[in-house]
């Protein structure tokens, strides 16, 4: 039984208030075929509305099976429309992009009955209705009188207690009106029919109880339902269940929507993706130049790492005088009198200022501690450190002559200016590595980058070098051959190797002494005549032998023992050729021949081990050299010792000395001393022996000051070649990027801030010089690249948004039919929610191919106008990744308001929208 009380219904436009229903009571009952009669406007729709719940009333009551829907809330009416109500139209309001089945399901799926069920369900309802075969059509493909039959299906399925029609034969023609008026009738049935019409033949024919509607008041009923108000109870208010539906229900109702609208979504998704495409180009290409950037940087970093010395020179302080020397800067003067230009000697100051020494031990220690803040920012490359390894290396030349390879032999035996000038231009390595040109004893032999591990060869160097033949060397005893571009070595390097000839370079040199011209012309050496040259090392500590009295001296002099002891030495094999490649701006190797660090651990612990270093450890206070003691403890000793030593020179030696002595006589006693320097050795050595027999303590002790100089221990260590792990000549530390190095620059500044005054580290900043001013257009180049990013970003929210918004607005017609079989506010955001999710998906998928599509021409103009392949736009995995989402959560926020507003749409005036 639904019972209305005194419903009152007003419609206020502007300043006009419709009254629709005024007033109206009936009581209908649980199985009749009522008819409502009226003319247009006389609140027909209105009233059917209202029982079907998809209207509200202003006053009064609608009371269904005794209970008052006064404090329904909107979930209860959602419910009660989809499990009590069946609403057909008069414009069937069927949902035009789904079949029959589905549009008939519709209501089935709301309630959140399970798809098997669903199936059976409807297709049962439209047999039931006569359409059977023909579930797959689309609504546009049946006639009205079909598509009516669908919606009175779709009102059946289900099985409600009421059925509502709003004029259901308003838009046939007569026999399908019968057709559609038996079908109801038989609904009527069993269930409460209402229908509201125009035609009162078809009332008079089918209904079983005719009620007359005439301005929102009900003029006439044929068959009234009294009820004894007494008898019955109180109205009751009950809360009915809710009505469900899954998101993926929501997800395939808007996936069938679009499907049928393929090419509008596409060009929807198309739209979106607009600016999609434009973040993810701008990523891409900044995500190449990023990479090149960064890969500058690095191969950058790797010729150009921090560089601490022990011993070490401010560059930059010096570079500065150098600039007021040249006179570019303002003298500070007018010019009208005479003006000293003192630039010189502050230069020269300058340099003597610049000198600093590094406590490179503590450095070290910071640095192996691995809490220190520096291992933050070290590069790929590690931290490199350098040993003063002292050795020399020998090789016979083509004509079996044995030379020195750092050039001595070259230049010794003909000592002139010109072939020094050459020899030190040969060996200018490139700017890279300032430092270690002072240092380390065969100049042409230099220590390859190890890798980060310690071990093997950096990988900064394998990659920037072709092997032109053979390989990387590995072993301790092999080394590498480095050409330049043009596959070519300095003429004097070849020579100094033993690579050509010596006696060729001496004539050339007594050519240029002489003022004649001199061709050194091309000369071609094969890499297989190279790789089979073998080079002999001699660490330093092989050049001393011992004494029968303990002590050492050298061999360097002795013919013999220095065959000897080459044929002992460490052959170095070379296992092959190597060259810059093409491209690459850092060269790492600065010498022609590099050695691995297995070589320079091999001499480490070669000369800790060596007899003369065994001998000096074993007693710091004497020098093994000589016997004597670092440090005399008086001037007794002092006098010990110049007599020891005195007489333990030989004949030539003694007479060199005595020489020297008498030279630095003072005046006073000339003609004595120059009748003296006419004696020959023998004389003089027997001179100073007789002076000795009786001698003055005081000239034995400004001999031992002038000529003894015993050294030190530490003197004595360095020249043996002993290198202390914890003492290195260099620290070179790798960034990868400009902005780690510069934070490496500032632990070295804390660093420093901590430690004392004369363990403080000063070092060259060669790449802050060199590089201040591309940092700066670096960054610049990349805070455009983020303001693009940044307003692709808004411009394609903003799109999307629209896109979205515009969606809402064509569907709110089957938004309306929604809410008439049962949907609740939710469920409507959701099935809009679940459209956005699919065109942002899609928008996302699209913008990414797209944009995958447009790199392949785009990278080839980019090759085309930068002129390298080196810059490659290319969009990251992670990053093509994220803008689907990022896609997808636009699009969503983008079509929340639109959604919300949908949902909140009334359904009666949903329903009315065209
Ligand atoms: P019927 O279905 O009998 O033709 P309705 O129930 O549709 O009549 O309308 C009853 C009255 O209420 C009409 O005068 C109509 O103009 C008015 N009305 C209906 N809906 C609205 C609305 N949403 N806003 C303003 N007036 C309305
Ligand atoms: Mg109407």
């Amino acid at each position: 039984m639904l019972q209305i009380q005194k419903i009152k219904k007003e419609y206020i436009t502007g300043d006009l208030v419709q009254t629709a229903l005024d007033d109206v009571s009936l009581n209908l009952r649980d199985n009749e075929f009522v008819a409502v009669l009226g003319p247009s406007g006389s609140g027909k729709t209105t009233l059917l509305n209202i029982i079907g719940g998809l209207d509200r009333y202003d006053s009064g009551d609608l009371i269904i099976n005794g209970i008052s829907t006064k404090k329904y809330k909107d979930r209860d009416w959602d419910s009660y429309r989809n499990h009590t109500i069946g609403f057909v139209f008069q414009s069937y309001n069927l949902i035009p992009h789904q079949s029959v089945l589905a549009n008939v399901e519709l209501s089935l799926t709301i309630s959140g009955i399970s798809k098997s069920e669903r199936r059976k369900r409807a297709k049962e309802a439209l047999v039931k209705v006569g359409l059977d075969g023909q579930f797959h059509k689309k609504p546009n493909q049946m006639s009205g009188g079909q598509m009516q039959r669908v919606a009175i299906a779709r009102a059946l399925v289900n099985d409600p207690d009421i059925l509502l029609a709003d004029e259901p034969t308003g838009a046939l023609d007569t026999e399908t009106s019968v057709q559609v008026m038996e079908l109801l009738k038989e609904v009527a049935n069993d269930r409460l029919v209402v229908m509201v019409t125009h035609n009162p033949e078809l009332a008079e024919k089918y209904a079983t109880r005719i009620v007359k509607l005439r301005d929102g008041r009900i003029k006439d009923d044929s068959d009234p339902c009294e009820v004894d108000h007494t008898s019955l109870e109180k109205p009751k208010h009950k809360n009915m269940g809710k009505s469900s539906m899954s998101f993926l229900t929501s997800l395939s109702l808007s996936f069938n929507n679009l499907k049928t609208k393929k090419g509008r979504t596409f060009l929807t998704a198309f739209a979106g993706s607009i600016g999609i495409i434009g973040i993810a180009l701008i990523m891409a290409l900044s995500n190449g130049v990023n990479t090149y950037i960064s890969d500058i940087q690095k191969s950058t970093m790797t010729s150009y790492p921090i560089s601490i010395e022990a011993q070490t020179i401010d560059m930059s302080s010096m570079m500065e005088t150098g600039r007021r020397l040249s006179g570019s800067e303002d003298t500070g003067h007018s010019l009208d009198a005479v003006y000293s230009n003192g630039s010189a000697i502050e230069a020269v100051s300058s340099i003597t200022t610049s000198f600093t020494e590094n406590n490179l031990t503590d450095f070290k220690k910071y640095i192996d501690n691995p809490d220190s803040e520096i291992h933050q920012y070290v590069g790929e490359n590690g931290v490199v450190y350098s040993y003063d390894t002292k050795f020399d290396v020998y090789a016979y030349d083509p004509d079996e002559v044995l030379v020195n390879t750092d050039g001595s032999t070259l230049t010794d035996k003909n000592d002139t200016n010109s072939s020094r000038m050459m020899s030190s231009m040969g060996n200018m390595g490139s700017m890279g590595n300032m430092g270690s040109m002072m240092s380390g004893s065969a100049g042409n032999f230099k220590e390859i980058m190890p890798g980060s591990d310690g071990k093997g060869i950096s990988t900064a160097v394998t990659e920037n070098y072709d092997v032109l033949y053979g390989s990387w060397p590995e072993e301790y005893n092999e080394v590498i051959l480095v050409l330049d571009e043009n596959n070519e070595i300095s003429s004097t390097t070849l020579y100094e190797l033993g690579l050509l000839p010596s006696a060729e370079y001496k004539e050339m040199m007594t050519k240029i002494e002489d003022g004649e011209p001199v061709e050194a012309g091309t000369q071609s050496l094969s890499y297989e005549d190279i790789c089979s040259k073998v080079f002999y090392m001699v660490p330093s500590c092989d050049y001393y032998e011992e004494n029968e009295n303990g002590t050492f001296r050298s061999i360097a002099d002795d013919k013999s023992k220095m065959e000897n002891l080459l044929e002992n030495a460490v052959k170095l094999k070379v296992t092959g050729v190597v060259r810059p490649k093409e491209d690459t701006e850092t060269m790492p190797l600065n010498a022609p021949i590099g050695f691995t660090k297995g070589l320079t651990d091999y001499l480490i612990s070669h000369t800790e081990q060596s007899a003369i270093v065994q001998a000096q450890k074993a007693d710091e206070s004497i020098n093994v050299l000589n016997g004597l003691a670092f440090e005399p403890a008086d001037n007794n000793e002092k006098i010990e010792n110049t007599k020891t030593y005195l007489s333990a020179l030989g004949v030539s030696d003694k007479a060199r000395l005595f020489k020297d002595i008498l030279e630095s006589v003072p005046s006073g006693t000339q003609s004595a001393s120059s009748q003296m320097m006419d004696m020959g050795e023998e004389q003089l050595a027997a001179a100073l022996d007789s002076y000795l027999e009786n001698p003055d303590e005081d000239v034995l002790l400004s001999i031992y000051d002038s000529y003894i100089s015993t050294g030190s221990y530490d003197d004595n260590m360095s020249a043996f070649g002993v290198v202390s792990l914890d003492a290195p000549s260099a620290i070179n530390i790798y960034a990868d990027s400009f902005e780690d190095k510069n934070a490496i620059s500032d632990c070295i500044d804390k660093y420093n801030q901590t430690a004392k005054e004369e363990d403080q580290i000063s070092y060259t900043d060669y790449v802050g010089m060199l590089m201040s001013s591309v940092t700066t257009i670096i960054n610049v180049i990349s805070y455009v690249l983020i303001a693009f990013v940044a307003v692709s970003l808004i411009v394609s929210s903003i799109m999307i948004g629209i896109i979205t918004y515009i969606s809402v607005l064509e569907r709110t017609k089957e938004i309306g039919i929604l809410r008439a079989i049962g949907a609740s506010r939710h469920n409507i955001s959701q099935v809009f929610n679940a459209e956005t999710f699919i065109i942002g998906l899609c928008s996302g998928l699209l913008g990414i191919g797209i944009t995958l599509l447009l790199l392949i021409p785009g990278n080839e103009i980019i090759h085309a106008v930068a002129g390298t392949t080196a810059v490659n736009a290319s969009l990251p995995v992670m990053n093509a990744v994220i803008l689907i989402l990022l896609s997808m959560l636009l699009t969503l926020v983008g079509g929340f308001i639109p959604a919300k507003k949908a949902a909140k749409k009334d359904p009666v005036t949903a329903l009315r929208t065209e």
